[in-house]
């Protein structure tokens, strides 16, 4: 069944299209009803110190709550929404429920975090983008510092004026910007230094058995070398192993984040994490 624009606006289907999926046709109407019907929730991991394991951040993922499904990961959505152009209402979704949480946990007294968002192409190139983000700040009352981006490679280099434009507007909010996934894209160092960004995130295929794969542990090095060079903050993403922790310490990488230190948990289970986690700090102090 093809229809030309379905109920947002948004173009379900349309000859140019790619090939007619109905599996993902129907994924989604599914995940336009289930923005709708606020179907989406989202799980928060921490980033820590990797020497004295400090808290310094969390990252917001988003997760999808279906009916009759379960629970669907986001590899498994964020494709269909990209394609449709559903990407901008979730991604809309996302910035106002992690900056609420932020609020929430505040206002409970939680020490406040700075929370990472991902952020998805059509999403950044919206026309207003750097305008919503500073209404979605104003409007849940969180210091524009304590919001971070977090961009792929593929984002930062097609259209690069444009892309600086934009970049450039963000922060001068005093968001922050992260490039997430560092080193599986191309970005062209020249553009790394003239982009305001704020911090790389090694993606995780160099961080999984650094301790026993040398080459990871030699592209990590050179990526916490390239960070330091730029004076950009460096995060190991997808820690599962003390022994993984020794290595990247020895490397100098400094911060990480991964199920060694925990899961993305919903929001109720990551406050009683991050409040156990203070008390086990007090006693080992
Ligand atoms: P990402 O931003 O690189 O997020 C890291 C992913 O690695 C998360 O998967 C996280 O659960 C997983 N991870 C973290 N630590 C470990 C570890 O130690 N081992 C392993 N095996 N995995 C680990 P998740 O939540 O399934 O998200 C996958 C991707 O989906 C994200 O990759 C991001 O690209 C995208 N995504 C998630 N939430 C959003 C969102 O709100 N908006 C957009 N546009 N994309 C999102
Ligand atoms: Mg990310
Ligand atoms: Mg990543
Ligand atoms: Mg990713």
């Amino acid at each position: 069944e093809a229809k030309a624009v379905g109920r947002n606006g948004f173009r379900s289907y349309s000859p140019e299209m790619r090939t007619y999926n109905p599996a993902s046709m129907s994924l989604e109407n599914e995940l336009r009803q289930g923005i709708e019907r606020d179907e989406l929730l989202l799980h928060f991991q921490p980033q820590v110190a990797l020497a004295g394991g400090a808290v310094l951040g969390v990252e917001a993922l988003v997760r999808w709550c279906h009916p009759e499904r379960g629970l669907i990961p986001p590899l498994q959505f964020i494709p269909v929404a990209e394609e449709s152009g559903l990407i901008v209402a979730l991604g809309e979704w996302v910035v106002r429920n992690a900056l609420a949480q932020l609020r929430a946990w505040r206002d409970q007294g939680l020490p406040s975090l700075p929370v990472s968002v991902n952020i998805s192409a059509l999403q950044f190139r919206q026309r207003g983008f750097s305008g919503f983000l500073a209404e979605q700040l104003a409007e849940h009352r969180i210091q524009p510092g304590l919001l971070e981006l977090e961009l792929t490679e593929s984002v930062l280099m097609k259209n690069v004026d444009a892309v600086l434009q934009t970049l450039t507007e963000i922060k001068a909010l005093g968001v922050r910007l992260a490039i997430d996934d560092f080193g599986t894209g191309f970005s062209s160092l020249s553009y790394l230094r003239r982009f305001p960004i704020d911090r790389l995130k090694i993606d995780q295929s160099f961080v999984r058995d650094i301790d026993s794969t040398p080459v990871n542990e030699s592209i990590a090095r050179a990526i916490v070398a390239l960070a330091d060079s730029l004076a950009l903050e460096i995060v190991a993403e997808g820690i599962e192993t003390a022994s993984e922790v020794e290595v990247l310490k020895r490397i100098k990488c400094v911060q990480g984040q991964g199920f060694l230190f925990s899961k993305p948990l919903d929001a109720e289970r990551f406050s009683t994490w991050l409040l156990n986690r203070a008390r086990s700090e007090i006693v080992m102090a």
